[in-house]
């Protein structure tokens, strides 16, 4: 559904009723005969488009949520297996977690990438 909004060509202000006489804002005379109305800055509101709009922007913050938890999941779990490196004495888990923790920063990296690509959009 679209909505149509003049403004006031002195004010901005916005004119729901092209009815009236006077702008409800600076007092100014409206004239909305037909070779007057290119004086009003016409803006067209696409009611669906707003919504749609608002879906996004609540999808892309919830996005951020969770690559947030993804993200402090990893720094968790990457603090974690330089703990058992360092103490272990298994030269077996010391491979294992130099590669968990190689992998585990990697995908941190891809996510901080990935984030900071969408959030230029
Ligand atoms: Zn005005």
């Amino acid at each position: 559904m679209e909505v149509k909004v003049y403004h006031c060509p002195s004010c901005g202000g916005s004119i729901e009723d092209t009815n009236s006489k006077f702008c409800k804002y600076c007092g100014s005379k409206l004239n909305f005969e037909d070779e007057n109305l290119h004086k009003y800055k016409i803006e067209t509101i696409d009611h669906a488009k707003v919504i749609n709009e608002t879906t996004k922007a609540e999808t892309s913050k919830t996005k951020l949520k969770i690559y947030g938890f993804i993200l402090i999941a990893l720094l968790i779990f990457i603090a974690f297996s330089t703990v058992v490196l360092i103490f272990s004495k298994s030269e077996v888990v010391q491979v294992m977690m130099v590669g968990i923790i190689g992998l585990s920063f990697m995908l941190t990296m891809v996510i901080l990438f990935t984030l900071l690509t969408n959030s230029n959009h």
